[in-house]
């Protein structure tokens, strides 16, 4: 007997659009250096999966001191940043080890650091909170926080970092830049200010960019302020695509209802197919009747409430499509059409980063 089919859906990552994607980091911040974002596993996409497509880069950045481990053993050996710092003192072990930089945010980050007893010196990004009131040393408080590190055995060398909040939104950077340079301004060290965002909007104002950027979201092909801009717009390609195919089809007549609650009503005849994806693969149960879907590569609607394996879609526009037909939930299509996970993202009210973050465990991925 040969062994149980998997269900037709499937991710695929696009491995040219990553180098593609990180291309296009290389043209927007010319003079920087550039660390990948990979926390969450690579925003979903897997670290393993995107290693070779981003080794380009000149390091790597996250959050999980696991995927740290990972990149090393991937033979990665270039920088590492963590970019919240250590949870707890005993990570300082595998940090001087694996020669991994670490964020430092508080107080309480630079008592561990005092106490480690290293095997090899630590190279610290010391983090302002220049506005985002997340993590951070308050402008204020950042001088005594770097003279603390500065006295350290522990500590070789201190780069400085801020993190904006409003990259994305018309507030922009100015005032959080204008506080991050003051407060920095005659600290020796290397200076990390942008996101995916920052680097797209604002990587072209005067010392904005500095000597590394932080690029997430962009790496992956989606827009970091859509709808504002799509991802289009900034030129870059969809990393993920997410598909899967038709396994039943109804015919409707007017005044009968779709799914779960009824959410639907067709006024009219019309024939709908049903698609193995749910939200338990990661499609949000938000994307209710309206969310663009592709089905054949041809642009049509999700209808009424997603369930766990599946979601309907309205046929109309794909009256040959049937039992096997390919749908594309975000991402591209076999024809060359696509659909930015952002568009998905909206319809269900939240962002792509979310989506590609949110792609199950029990999804089959390949890489092409
Ligand atoms: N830098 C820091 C400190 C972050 O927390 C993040 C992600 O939120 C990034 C950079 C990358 O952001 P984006 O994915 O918007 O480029």
């Amino acid at each position: 007997a040969h062994p149980a089919m998997p269900r037709p859906i499937q991710a695929t990552i696009h491995a040219r659009a990553l180098q593609h994607n990180l291309e296009r980091v290389r043209e927007s911040a010319p003079d920087a250096r550039v660390w990948a974002v990979v926390k969450a596993n690579a925003y979903g996409h897997g670290i393993e999966r995107v290693f070779d497509a981003l080794r380009g880069a000149d390091g790597f950045a996250f959050i999980d001191l696991a995927e740290g481990q990972r990149l090393r053993a991937l033979g990665w050996r270039g920088p590492l940043l963590l970019l919240e710092g250590v949870f707890e003192p005993r990570d300082l072990e595998l940090c001087s080890r694996l020669n991994i930089w670490h964020a430092v945010h508080c107080d309480a980050q630079i008592d561990w650091l005092g106490q480690h007893k290293t095997h090899a010196p630590h190279r610290v990004f010391l983090k302002m909170n220049s506005g985002m009131n997340r993590l951070g040393f308050p402008p204020e408080r950042y001088r005594a926080a770097w003279a603390r590190l500065d006295a350290l055995p522990q500590v070789d060398e201190i780069s400085l970092m801020t993190h904006f909040s409003d990259a994305d939104t018309a507030r922009g950077i100015a005032h959080q830049l204008a506080v991050f340079t003051e407060a920095t301004r005659d600290l020796p060290g290397e200076r990390s200010v942008c996101n995916s965002a920052a680097i797209l909007r604002h990587g072209h104002e005067d010392g904005a960019r500095l000597d590394w950027v932080r690029a997430g979201v962009m790496l992956y092909g989606a827009s970091p302020d859509h709808p504002g801009h799509s991802a289009s717009d900034w030129r870059l390609q969809p990393a993920m695509t997410l598909s899967s195919r038709i396994l039943g089809v109804q015919q409707l007549r007017a005044g009968d209802t779709v799914g779960y609650g009824s959410r639907f009503t067709a006024d009219a005849a019309m024939r709908i197919g049903i698609v193995a994806c749910g939200y338990a693969d990661g499609y949000p149960r938000h994307c209710g009747t309206g969310t663009p879907v592709l089905v054949d590569g041809v642009r049509t609607r999700t209808l009424g409430r997603v369930s766990m394996d599946m979601l309907c879609v309205d046929l109309t526009p794909v009256p040959q499509a049937g039992i096997g037909s390919a749908v594309t939930l975000w991402g591209r299509a076999a024809n060359g059409q696509w659909l930015s996970i952002d568009e998905v993202a909206q319809a269900g009210g939240t962002i792509g980063y979310e989506l590609m973050c949110a792609l199950a465990q029990r999804v089959p991925v390949v890489v092409d």
